[in-house]
């Protein structure tokens, strides 16, 4: 079978979103160029240093290539996490990280939860069952791991933060919004990136109209060898997130071009919602000075840590 756009060269794969089949070439070509149009509307192009969030796994080395292809490499800094989940974080998988970014010039600068936080997410996990409490592991991973990144941030100067979501997490996250009625959240999705907090370091999802199976097959294609373990704590996500991803990918099955048709629709009616609602700076944490979401004190970072017994109860105090 030929490819569809070049006419030439075998073609590889089907898109059953444009019913086109390619060649790796223009395959890897296609993504490029989708990802350069969102990364434009996101201020990528114009930024001067951008931190990636990496963790190895498909979607941010999809997201490190793809990036360096359009963007100079020296305006580009990975950063990467260690969150200390015993079996997960494997020395062999960080080092082709930063085999794969030496090559294309994207220095990497990393840390850990134990180095930061002062325990490793199994340390956090334990302490939370040993008090009798039923948070999850994920909750506990991605709020640090929120911190961390805008820390990263802050550290390198960075105007942006780039993560690798793709955009079957974006449709996901897109209804699970709808389903709870939390309009703040769905309104700080969209395209273009909302500033709520002078703290925050602007994050943006270039690969946010990029197919999960799409990021599967650059990686694949491109010969990377990523981090396919899953994570141990992974059968703990919420489980909302789950049902939906099940819905979400019966309905492309049966209609290619659902997901997206779905986050292109949002991004319209989120740009009206933004034109009529007010924008409201987010407060501070008082234990941290952090950002926190609205209505709160303290930010769920550290309340986690209370509640689990790993910092002092006198912040309690605070109501
Ligand atoms: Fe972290 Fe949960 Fe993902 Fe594991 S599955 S890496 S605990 S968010
Ligand atoms: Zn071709
Ligand atoms: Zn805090």
């Amino acid at each position: 079978m030929i490819c569809d756009v070049c006419k030439s060269r075998e073609a590889v794969v089907y898109q059953p979103h444009t019913g086109r089949r390619l060649c790796k070439e223009c395959f890897i070509e296609d993504i490029r160029q989708r990802v350069k149009k969102e990364a434009e509307k996101q201020g990528l192009l114009k930024a001067s240093k951008i931190l990636l969030a990496v963790s190895g796994g498909k979607d941010s080395l999809t997201l490190a290539d793809t990036l360096a292809s359009f963007i100079d490499p020296k305006r580009l800094v990975a950063f990467n996490i260690v969150e200390g989940i015993s079996g997960y974080n494997r020395k062999e998988q960080a080092e082709k990280l930063r085999k794969y970014l030496d090559d294309l010039g994207i220095e990497l600068i990393s840390t850990s939860f134990k180095d930061s936080v002062g325990y490793t997410l199994d340390e956090m996990v334990s302490s939370a069952r040993a008090k009798g409490l039923n948070i999850s592991a994920c909750t506990f991973c991605g709020g640090f791991r929120r911190k961390l990144i805008n820390d990263a941030g802050r550290q390198v100067k960075a105007d942006l933060v780039a993560t690798g979501h793709n955009l079957d997490d974006e449709a996901q996250t897109v209804i699970i919004n709808i389903l709870r009625g939390d309009v703040k959240r769905l309104v700080r999705l969209g395209d273009v990136p909302l500033k709520l907090s002078d703290k925050f370091v602007l994050r943006v999802k270039p690969l946010r109209k990029i197919y999960e199976w799409e990021t599967t097959m650059y990686a694949f294609l491109k010969g990377f060898e990523f981090q396919e373990v899953e994570c141990p704590y992974i059968s703990a996500r919420p489980t909302l997130r789950a049902k939906v991803r099940e819905l979400l990918y019966l309905i492309e099955q049966q209609k290619p071009g659902s997901l997206l048709r779905i986050v292109e629709e949002f991004d319209k009616i989120s740009e009206l919602v933004r034109q009529h609602s007010p924008k409201e700076e987010l407060p501070t944490c008082k234990i941290c000075g952090e950002p926190t979401s609205y209505g709160r004190e303290i930010c769920k970072n550290c309340e986690l840590m209370i509640q689990s017994g790993l910092l002092p109860q006198k912040y309690l105090r605070i109501s």
